[in-house]
């Protein structure tokens, strides 16, 4: 990871004291929160989801490293325990393989409420692929199959190793 990422992450992490804000606490309106991120797409256009990904998977690897996560299912714990505590989604562990998880998501923090036809998890997908890719030091890939904002009653994560030849055996 390069070293300007951590240490912004650390600078968050220090900012982050027992008694933040005496008054408002350490939470936030999901309506501010979605006002942001609809600013950030409208600005950064096309591939925004690629970037909020992007933003994930770095702080998952970030978490696996820092809380020494190994394997599979420490990574999957960690994940569900901190979806539920930072109110990203309550995350449910499907089907595990050393190769292969799915995963389903209710109360999606950016998905929710919307009925646009598209996914719009690519946050937490990127953060459940870098927690996985930091707790077992292989390559993983983490793809939303389904996604509460096209209809569907759950949002649906599938991740795999990410091999060489760059191809996801069997589709998704
Ligand atoms: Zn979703």
């Amino acid at each position: 990871m390069k070293p300007a990422r951590e240490e912004m992450f650390r600078q968050v992490e220090r900012s982050l004291k027992d008694d933040i804000r005496p008054t408002l606490g350490d939470e936030l309106k999901i309506s501010a929160f979605r006002h942001m991120m609809a600013s950030l797409v409208l600005t950064l256009g096309r591939g925004v989801g690629s970037t909020f990904y992007r933003a994930g998977f770095d702080i998952g690897v970030y978490k696996a490293e820092k809380h020494g996560l190994k394997g599979v299912d420490e990574a999957l714990d960690y994940a569900v325990e901190v979806f539920e505590k930072t109110k990203l989604g309550l995350l449910n562990v499907e089907e595990v393989s050393e190769e292969e998880v799915v995963l389903t998501m209710k109360e999606s923090v950016t998905a929710d409420g919307y009925d646009v036809g598209e996914k719009l998890c690519y946050f937490q997908a990127g953060f459940i692929a870098g927690l996985l890719q930091g707790a077992t030091g292989q390559r993983w890939q983490v793809k939303e199959r389904a996604c509460v904002a096209e209809g569907n009653e759950e949002c649906v994560f599938v991740g795999r190793v990410w091999h060489d030849e760059n191809t996801w055996k069997g589709g998704c």
